[in-house]
């Protein structure tokens, strides 16, 4: 993905966490509910840094071919089926069964995706607690500021593997460099729908400070109704317990995916025109592009909002804050 839709995904996990109407019925929604709003408060002091923080990796670290990618592929020699488990509210997991290459075996060719996001998760964690520990200005202590950076860096890492390219070995990135202009048309998309101050390098916002609209195209609207009233499931999925499990699942139903956008026959050929006027077809395309945007937020802010906790139950340990009622 691109400069401006990383950093758009980033916002619009917030806006979920911040307009989802979280339940309050057990102790541990209310914990949920009011953790999500202390991240959300945390964030707010930190949006100018979202498209610097959320392009870093493709700017500056560069491990493009390491840790933006699992790349799999179907191979008859191996015994590996063991496709994981999501919860429900992940599309690209409840259609997963119309791919062809569902039940199939595979062999992950290269690619490190989810040992970079599991990292960076507990590289946030440690920063925080070394930030509350050190007394204020101790030249070891991290800043607020270090920490947002590394929130929107995780951020990337957890889009770039909703994109089904970047989880499927086929080479759409040579050829007619079909996965570029797809990613083209979705940063085309965030940007013509937004007020952007490419000055500053930053978003205008709107009162509530979430991007400033300008004329939102049918599928942004549509992936922002969804991100604030999709059920919010505080779960990784039966059988997974971090986010290394979660982030593997994840690569497992991109790369279903990609095959549910590309059939096998094409490769590397196939141009955007084609692909877009005979092989997926524009209305499909839009139903794709919405599945992964939509499931790409609520990975980053089910994410976040786990690394969030993991903290804040520290807090708790520590007396930090108060117990929740
Ligand atoms: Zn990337």
């Amino acid at each position: 993905m691109k400069k401006y839709t990383h950093a758009w995904l980033a916002f619009m996990a917030i806006k979920r966490l911040d307009l989802y109407p979280f339940p309050e019925n057990t102790s541990l929604q209310r914990k949920i509910k009011t953790d999500a709003a202390a991240l959300v408060r945390w964030f707010k002091s930190y949006r100018d840094f979202v498209i610097d923080g959320s392009w870093y990796p493709d700017l500056v670290f560069k491990d493009m071919l390491t840790s933006h990618i699992i790349k799999y592929y179907h191979d008859e020699n191996s015994n590996d089926l063991s496709f994981k488990k999501l919860p429900s509210t992940i599309i690209m997991y409840n259609n997963r069964k119309e791919s062809p290459r569902y039940g199939m075996p595979f062999t992950i060719e290269e690619g490190n995706l989810a040992d970079r996001c599991e990292a960076i998760s507990h590289d946030i964690v440690d920063c925080l607690k070394m930030l509350r520990t050190e007394d204020r200005g101790c030249p070891i202590s991290p800043t607020n500021n270090h920490i947002a950076m590394r929130f929107f860096i995780l951020s990337h890492y957890i889009a770039d593997c909703h994109m089904p390219l970047h989880c499927d070995r086929r080479p759409f990135s040579s050829g007619k460099r079909l996965h570029a202009d797809i990613e083209e048309l979705w940063d085309d998309e965030v940007s013509a729908s937004y007020k952007i101050d490419k000055d500053n390098n930053r978003f205008f916002y709107d009162p509530d400070g979430y991007p400033l609209h300008v004329k939102p195209t049918p599928l942004i609207t549509r992936v922002e109704e969804e991100i604030v009233s999709r059920k919010y499931i505080h779960d990784w999925g039966s059988g997974n317990n971090n986010t290394w499990d979660y982030m593997s699942a994840i690569s497992q139903y991109s790369y279903l995916k990609a095959f549910l956008m590309i059939p096998e026959q094409y490769d590397e050929s196939l141009t955007k025109k084609k692909f877009l006027e005979e092989v997926e077809g524009k209305e499909r395309f839009q139903q794709h592009s919405y599945e992964i945007f939509t499931d790409a937020v609520e990975s980053i802010s089910h994410i976040w909002l786990r690394v969030w906790m993991r903290y804040r139950d520290w807090q708790r340990d520590c007396k930090m804050i108060k117990e929740i009622e």
